[in-house]
């Protein structure tokens, strides 16, 4: 691999002298809208669209003005296409699709309510649930370790000198000597 293009890899510039391509600028679309003869727009993302400007909003407002007259006539709000409900603004289809979005909006506020609890509660050990009784690496006994007191017991309250039961008062040991 060539140096300068790693170094233009990893430092996110071009190199010095570097001389972009041109950028070949194609002529635009014809409007696609009959007796235009005006080029086609430009849309946002960089693409050419069907139809010049000036056709797109005369079409949007016909498409408005169209959709005002179907809801003055009885059509539905949303659709226009489709006859009102007794006593609604809304046809069967569109009810139906409205309850199915609202059902969706809902669950999705009650998980992120969920989701917002999980994370404001702090971190601790678990809590028992009926599967797990509990049972947790976190929520174990700590291993029990040997304290102070098993490596320096407390000194005996009587000393041995004292327990006279420990020698025998007729038997001084005389049989275990070596003579
Ligand atoms: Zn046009
Ligand atoms: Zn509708």
């Amino acid at each position: 691999m060539d140096l300068d293009t790693l170094i233009a890899q990893w430092s996110g510039k071009l190199p010095p002298g570097f001389v972009p391509h041109a950028v070949v600028r194609q002529e635009p679309p014809r409007c696609v809208q009959p007796r235009c003869k005006r080029p086609a727009s430009l849309k946002a993302n960089g693409e050419y669209a069907k139809s010049c400007e000036p056709c797109r909003i005369r079409r949007a407002k016909s498409c408005k003005r169209r959709r005002a007259a179907l809801v003055a006539e009885g059509g539905c709000r949303r659709c226009a296409y489709r006859k009102r409900l007794e006593g609604d603004f809304l046809c069967q289809r569109c009810r139906d699709e409205r309850d199915v979005e609202r059902a969706q909006k809902r669950q999705d506020a009650i998980d992120a309510a969920a989701i917002d609890e999980f994370a404001a509660q702090p971190d601790k050990a678990r809590r028992a649930s009926n599967l797990d009784i509990g049972v947790s690496p976190w929520n174990g006994r700590r291993k029990p370790e040997p304290s102070a007191a098993y490596w320096s017991p407390l000194p005996d309250p009587e000393p041995k000198s004292e327990q006279t039961w420990r020698k025998s008062l007729d038997d001084n040991g005389w049989r275990l000597s070596r003579h």
